[in-house]
């Protein structure tokens, strides 16, 4: 084997390709290959491209582009999986092979560089583009905006999305997120909290109400101020090496405190998080360091069980659904949790929908730059939401609650159907605002 040959196979994770046994198992667990019927957008039908580029048979890469870009990524593949396949790792290596090889015109490359290096790992720049929304909203550019039509001219269907992004925390209440928060009664766990770039821009009021129902769990809740992005969204676009440095800077900075639980309420933060081992596992100096990280990282409804559940004041009687985030199920492995808080509540009827463990079409930005396809697997998603008659969609990811709350604009039932994340939905059930 040559040289060249012989780098690209370990750069694309050739090795993890060879558990692959071809028995199509994966093939009905996937969203894609179920929407778009093509075997080249199904996972096997992925790990052999790969396998083909790394045996030098296809020796062009732009042909794996258009199959992993159109994966979610949801790794749904992974949970049916008899042979233990590595989809997840052999999608990193493959997206950031086709990245590194990529000509971007000069503006998308700065945008790229912007957003990927200076924008999401940066608080203080989250915190200004989340007081800049707010601007936004108060001042009544949104309105002028909505009324004119204009968002409906933005590309990438982009005024789609601004309809339905919840509104955010003023710059004042912004900077109001206590670096410590003692627990309610008696103490159970000291837990640092993973605050995330997206969810503390735009989702704040949730990270608020995180921390009280934390807090009113029994835990006192720490915040540290240099903790950063979990880099799943560098991890998507192909930025290996940023998401890595992502990594370390968060496993430092969490180190620092002895706490029992690093706590996220993000079902793709999470599933980053739980997985820096296996990112840093080539870096000696690093690598232990990581597990004691994703040892300790837990999403919140693992720790509000742990910590015997919440106070729940009785509410009218409602019926609810819960669209699992596939991060959380297929890498989190965290199935239960959200459930049996949900099922905690008095005067609730929880419906299981039909393929319920499927995939939104949110998956990150997946939505964005590949609305179409995205928007089939979502249509798909909300005939089962329907069947249930639910009036709540409860979900544990920020993406999943855009992609819900656009597929409830989209089916014209924003007067009888709502979607809330479970932070959300158990503030509102034990009264905590
Ligand atoms: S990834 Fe697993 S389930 Fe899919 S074809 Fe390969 S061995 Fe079979
Ligand atoms: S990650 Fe999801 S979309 Fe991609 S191949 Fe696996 S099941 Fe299909």
């Amino acid at each position: 084997m040559n040289e060249n040959l012989e780098a690209l196979r370990k750069e694309l994770k050739y090795d993890k390709t060879d558990p692959c046994v071809q028995c199509g198992y994966c093939l009905p667990a996937c969203p894609t290959y179920a929407t778009m019927g093509k075997e080249t957008h199904s996972p096997r039908g992925r790990i052999n491209l790969v396998k083909m580029v790394g045996e030098g048979k296809i020796t062009d890469l732009s042909v794996l582009e258009e199959p992993m870009d159109l994966c979610l990524g949801c790794r749904a593949c992974e949970t049916v999986c008899p042979t233990g396949v590595e989809y997840g790792s052999i999608l990193e290596a493959a997206r950031a092979a086709i990245t590194r090889r990529k000509k971007y015109s000069i503006p998308v490359r700065a945008l790229r560089n912007t957003l990927f290096k200076k924008v999401f790992p940066s608080r203080k720049a989250m915190n200004l583009i989340g007081n800049a929304m707010w601007m936004y909203e108060k001042s009544g550019v949104q309105k002028l905006a909505r009324k004119s039509g204009l968002m409906k001219k933005l590309p990438s269907h982009l005024g789609e999305f601004e309809a339905v992004t919840p509104p955010t925390v003023s710059p004042l209440e912004r900077s109001s997120l206590p670096r410590f928060t003692p627990a309610k009664g008696t103490k159970k766990y000291t837990i640092a909290f993973f605050v995330g770039c997206v969810m503390d821009a735009m989702f704040r009021k949730i990270n608020q109400l995180s921390v009280k129902l934390l807090s009113e769990a029994g835990c006192d809740v720490i915040v540290i101020e240099n903790q950063t992005c979990c880099g799943a969204l560098h991890a998507h676009a192909g930025k290996l090496d940023e998401t890595k440095m992502l990594a370390r800077r968060n496993i430092a900075a969490f180190e620092k405190i002895e706490v029992d639980f690093i706590v996220n309420n993000a079902g793709g933060c999470g599933a980053m998080l739980v997985e820096y081992d296996h990112l840093l596992c080539d870096e000696p100096q690093w690598v232990e360091r990581a597990k004691r990280f994703t040892d300790k990282s837990k999403d919140i409804s693992q720790v509000l069980v742990l910590c015997g559940g919440l106070p729940f004041a009785s509410h009218a009687p409602q019926r609810v659904t819960y669209q699992r985030s596939c991060h959380m199920t297929n890498v989190q492995r965290v199935t239960k949790e959200p459930v049996q808080l949900i099922r905690s509540i008095p005067n609730v009827e929880f419906i299981e929908m039909k393929e319920a463990e499927m995939c939104c079409g949110s998956a990150g930005i997946y939505n964005i730059v590949n609305f179409d396809a995205s928007m089939e697997i979502l249509d798909r998603k909300m005939e089962h939401v329907n069947d249930t008659r639910a009036a709540t969609i409860i979900t544990t990811n920020p993406g999943c609650l855009l992609q819900m709350k656009l597929g409830i604009e989209r089916e014209n039932k924003s007067g009888t159907l709502r979607a809330l994340h479970l932070v959300e939905f158990l503030a509102e059930a034990a009264e905590i605002v």
